[in-house]
């Protein structure tokens, strides 16, 4: 395969997973999943650790993906009563980051959400005139604080980089209503890369594709995307044409199967039952499009559970041919 594959990993597992799919498979890709505790004390101590590895390895493509929440707090500037601690563990998290990608002396990618979560309830009782103008003033905020983010790493090896969302927050079913088609973020990230994840575009095309039939779910920001025209945004065509339009500015991959449009239905093994996304039409495009695709496999629970990236990966392999 001409995609580079590797795997995500927490703070805890990364010996281990590393080593088990290293062995078989060989892997210079590795993502870490940040939990919000660990933004604490000892985080320095264990980047130490981290560096270590990276270095003893040669691990070459290497991104952190951040706390969702502390992110949304911070980039939108939540009246929360926890604004002042969020932005205290966003710059120890950005610090040490930069710390960590001087040290190694390579880039070091921060990996974080947009898609700003709001309570579907909140967002059913809106006409679709006033969804467009809130997700209007919410798209001119994040690319203000986006820009705020990209200059706190700028002169560092640390690239921030945003990644598309899902339709729905798999966490809560609270909706997402910014960055699910590539036209939301292409201004804001202009010549930047970002990180498409697979599945969440998957989630949204799909969407589209059953919308004619009876009974189906709502998604009021998707139908706001389609504006007065009825047009579907071109990057939610297919994903083909996701990775066509986005080509130039895709520099992380995240890999997972899905197999509905809900919460529950992403971050599947790849060759889920009832799996809405043609993975070898999909890698052949991504290989075709992109000049040196990276990707990881982002499987829901493997922290829990090695062998649905193992599984994963036997399943890419075979699909590939
Ligand atoms: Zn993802």
């Amino acid at each position: 395969m001409k995609i580079l594959i590797g795997i995500t990993v927490d703070l805890n597992n990364y010996e281990d997973y590393f080593k088990r799919f290293n062995n078989k498979y060989g892997c210079s890709a590795i993502e870490f999943h940040l939990l919000e505790k660990d933004l604490g004390k000892g985080f320095h101590e264990k980047l130490k650790k981290v560096k270590g590895f990276i270095k003893a390895n040669g691990i070459r493509h290497v991104s952190f993906h951040s706390p969702d929440r502390v992110l949304q707090s911070v980039l939108f500037e939540e009246k929360s009563a926890y604004l002042e601690a969020d932005k205290e563990k966003l710059m120890l998290l950005m610090d040490s980051l930069k710390k960590l990608a001087d040290d190694i002396g390579q880039e070091i990618i921060m990996v974080f959400h947009q898609g700003i979560k709001l309570p579907s309830k909140e967002v059913d009782s809106m006409t679709s005139e006033e969804l467009a103008g809130l997700r209007k003033l919410l798209l001119k905020k994040a690319k203000q604080s986006y820009d705020w983010l990209m200059s706190k790493a700028s002169g560092s090896k640390l690239s921030p980089m945003l990644e598309n969302s899902p339709p729905m927050s798999a966490g809560d079913g609270n909706y997402h209503v910014l960055d699910m088609a590539f036209e939301d973020m292409e201004e804001r990230i202009g010549n930047n890369g970002f990180v498409l994840d697979i599945s969440h575009a998957a989630m949204c095309i799909e969407y589209y594709k059953q919308s004619q039939k009876q009974g189906k779910i709502s998604i009021p920001a998707l139908d706001v995307l389609k504006g007065k025209s009825g047009k579907i945004p071109e990057s939610l065509h297919s994903l083909e044409s996701y990775v066509t339009k986005a080509k130039h500015n895709i520099k992380w991959i995240h890999i997972s199967d899905a197999n509905g449009i809900m919460g529950e239905n992403e971050g599947l093994p790849i060759g889920a039952k009832g799996s809405i996304i043609d993975f070898k039409s999909l890698l052949r495009c991504i290989e075709k499009e992109i000049k040196s695709p990276i990707g990881v496999l982002e499987i829901a629970n493997a922290h829990k559970d090695y062998s649905l990236i193992g599984n994963s990966m036997d399943s890419l392999l075979k699909i590939n041919g």
